[in-house]
C-alpha cells in the first residue's frame, strides 16, 4: 500500500465532518459519535452520489426552461416583450453596453451551465473510478461550491433593468416565468455540490464507492 492510497477508511477509521477527529467506528452498522464533540459519524456522507446525482439533474431539467422562457417582460407603450436570458445579453449588446452583456452572459449563463458540466463530470468520474487527477477535481469541486453564491440572477436584473430605464424611464419591468426555473437552477447546483462527498474523488476501492 502506498502512502498516496492510505486513507481514513482503509485504516478502518472515521473522520468527524465537524471537528475533523479521527475515530474507531463503534459498529459495523452504524459509526456512532464523535467523542470529542458529539456529531454523528459516518464513512462517507449516506447516499451522496445519489442524492448529487438527483439534484444535478433536476437542475440541468430546470436550465432549459431558465433560458428558454422569459426572466423579464418590459412594458411599454401598452405592449409588453418578454425577454430571456440571452436575449438580454443581446439586447446590452447590441445597444453598446457590451461589457455588461459580457457580465450578464458570465454571471447569468456561462458560470450556471458550467457549474452543472462539472458536476456531471465530477459524478462521471466517482462512477469511472478515474485514477490521476484527484488534486485537480478536488480543486474544481471547491470553486463549484465557491462560486455557488455568485451565479446570480439579480446581476442580470441590475444591469438590464439600469439600461433599460437609462433608455426610457417610462418603461416597467415585471420579473417573467424564467426566473424561477434560475433560481431553481442555481439552489439545485449549490445543494449538489454541498451534497457531494468530495472523500468520493479519491476512493478508487469499489468498497469505499459502495458504502456511499
Ligand atoms: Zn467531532
Amino acid at each position: 500500500m502506498s502512502t498516496t492510497s492510505l486513507t481514513a477508511a482503509r485504516l478502518g477509521l472515521v473522520a468527524c465532518d465537524t471537528c475533523g477527529l479521527l475515530s474507531r467506528p463503534a459498529g459495523p452498522g452504524a459509526a456512532g459519535f464523535c467523542r470529542r464533540c458529539g456529531s454523528k459519524l459516518h464513512g462517507r456522507h449516506p447516499n451522496s452520489l445519489q442524492n448529487t446525482w438527483a439534484l444535478a439533474v433536476a437542475a440541468a431539467v430546470c436550465f432549459l426552461p431558465a433560458n428558454a422562457l422569459p426572466v423579464m417582460v418590459t412594458n411599454a407603450f401598452g405592449s409588453s416583450t418578454p425577454d430571456t436570458i440571452l436575449g438580454g445579453v443581446v439586447f446590452l449588446y447590441t445597444s453598446g453596453s457590451w461589457p455588461l452583456a459580457l457580465i450578464v452572459l458570465v454571471a447569468s449563463f456561462m458560470i450556471p451551465l458550467g457549474k452543472l458540466i462539472a458536476l456531471a463530470w465530477l459524478l462521471i468520474s466517482i462512477h469511472r473510478r478515474t485514477h490521476g487527477g484527484e488534486r485537480q477535481r478536488m480543486r474544481l469541486h471547491r470553486a463549484v461550491r465557491a462560486v455557488g453564491p455568485w451565479s446570480m440572477l439579480d446581476v442580470f436584473v441590475a444591469t438590464f433593468t439600469v439600461a433599460l430605464v437609462q433608455l426610457d424611464p417610462l418603461m416597467s419591468v415585471e420579473p417573467g416565468l424564467g426566473v424561477l426555473f434560475f433560481a431553481s437552477v442555481v439552489v439545485l447546483t449549490m445543494l449538489a455540490a454541498e451534497s457531494l462527498d468530495p472523500r468520493l474523488l479519491w476512493d478508487l476501492d469499489p468498497a469505499d464507492i459502495k458504502r456511499a
